[in-house]
């Protein structure tokens, strides 16, 4: 299913087969090249495969920017355990929605790439770890399961390679904390979903304390592409460092809100006007989120930046996820702040106290704030009490809760200020933020 048109503007890689009638089916996957990267990888060695990740440029899609060729080659290979191959598939920052049509679109695609994986790390397992509210995700991926066991392409003995590979689906229940790696590997082991303490990492101790290769649904899509065409020709398409396409879910106040495919580097504020139509209602742009809820805030005057990892760290901001969520001059920036803070106090797991009491502290502050209770003092108390979480949490969610209230109250000062004195919000009634 597609969710909004197409843009002329964007570089159709991992979403080619977006449209196609029937385009989960393996029938459709195969006359589109499906299948053609993992046969192409049965002839190479688990070396080569990963220096052409490596040469890809191809960084995990999931949030972090971690270079993926790099991360599957710390899987030791000559361990005696077993190894697996883990799909991220809990997307559940705000704004970010692309891992979603990727499994719904292209099945097939995924399970190519974790079958490349398998071979390269020496895996026979893979699981594919799906968010709770993505449950409906579920049919289609085992539908596609099925069809690759029918067709040869999963099971013992692959295409006579003596490859044997499975996979197995798995459903998270609804908590962000499993979309931190090591607090889903936790829940996939059926314990409570809180984080291990690190290092080890996954590569090394993983699944079932095994090496495990995980990376998240988007990354594993970019791995056909670059095996099929090589990693070279992935990497151009980007810029130095952050090779290929990404898909961006733009939502907020624009004209086409969606999932957009663009190359690594596309400018932000083209992305803004001239794929996702420009700003509703003919309201001018006050502020973007360019990575998902955890990433610090940028004015509009910043926004005419490369959207990659690098230049976004340093405009000490974040390419996350890739959820761009646009704000016009109406939004009040102390809801914004606000609704960010909601969302993260209530996902934390509360094993950690600087999460657990800060994110209730700041949700409480914001809440007054926002009624026109707050006091002077407390502006720099919010980004105060902020930057004390910030580094101190066992997992990301601290920070995710952190950074975003940290440049809101930085960046619009004179917003916390005009809520103070018992005024009510100044944009009250013209507000309509949707993350
Ligand atoms: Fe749990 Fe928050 Fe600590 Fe993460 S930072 S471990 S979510 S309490």
């Amino acid at each position: 299913m597609l969710y909004n048109e197409p843009s002329p503007l964007e570089v159709r890689l991992l979403t080619r087969r977006f449209g196609l009638p029937n385009s989960a089916s393996i029938e459709t996957y195969l006359a589109t090249e499906g299948y053609v990267a993992f046969r192409k990888a049965l002839q190479m060695s688990p070396e080569q495969i990963i220096e052409e990740v490596k040469i890809s440029n191809l960084r995990g899609r999931g949030g972090a920017g971690f270079p993926t060729g790099l991360k599957w080659s710390f899987v030791p290979r000559q361990s005696p355990k077993p190894k697996f191959v883990v799909v991220n598939a809990d997307e559940g920052e705000p704004g970010t929605c692309k891992d979603r049509v990727l499994m719904e679109n292209d099945p097939h695609q995924l399970l190519e790439g974790m079958l490349i994986a398998g071979l390269a790390v020496g895996a026979h397992t893979g699981y594919i770890y799906i968010r709770g509210e993505y449950r409906y995700l579920i049919e289609i991926m085992d539908r596609a399961i099925e069809e690759a066991y029918q067709h040869g392409y999963l099971g013992k003995n692959i295409l006579g390679s003596g490859f044997d590979f499975d996979v197995y689906t798995h459903t998270g229940a609804g908590s962000y904390e499993c979309g931190e790696e090591s607090a889903l590997l936790e829940s996939l082991e059926g314990k409570r979903g809180i984080p291990r303490i690190r290092p080890p990492f996954p590569a090394v101790v993983g699944a079932f304390q095994c090496p495990t290769v995980l990376n998240n649904v988007e990354t594993f899509c970019a791995i056909p592409a670059i095996i099929r065409d090589g990693g070279a020709a992935f990497a151009a398409l980007g810029t130095p460092k952050n090779g290929g396409t990404r898909l961006f879910a733009i939502s907020g106040h624009v004209n086409r809100p969606g999932v957009y495919e663009l190359p690594m580097g596309f400018n932000l504020l083209r992305m803004i006007h001239e794929v996702a139509g420009g700003i509703r209602n003919g309201k001018k742009l006050k502020a973007v989120i360019p990575g998902g809820t955890s990433c610090p805030v940028l004015k509009a005057e910043e926004c005419d930046i490369p959207m990659d990892f690098d230049s976004l760290a340093r405009a000490k901001s974040m390419l996350g996820s890739g959820g761009v969520i646009v704000m016009d001059e109406d939004t009040c920036m102390v809801k914004v702040a606000l609704r960010i803070m909601k969302f993260y106090a209530h996902e934390s797991c509360g094993w950690c106290v600087p999460c657990r009491e800060g994110t209730l502290w700041l949700k409480k502050l914001l809440t007054r704030f926002h009624e026109g209770q707050g006091r002077r003092s407390e502006i720099d108390l919010i980004g105060g009490l902020a930057r004390n979480m910030l580094g101190r949490t066992f997992c990301p969610l601290g920070d995710a809760a952190a950074m975003p209230t940290i440049s809101l109250v930085e960046k619009f000062y004179e917003e916390f200020e005009a809520h103070l004195d018992g005024k009510p919000c100044p944009y009250e009634i013209k507000t309509a933020v949707r993350v």
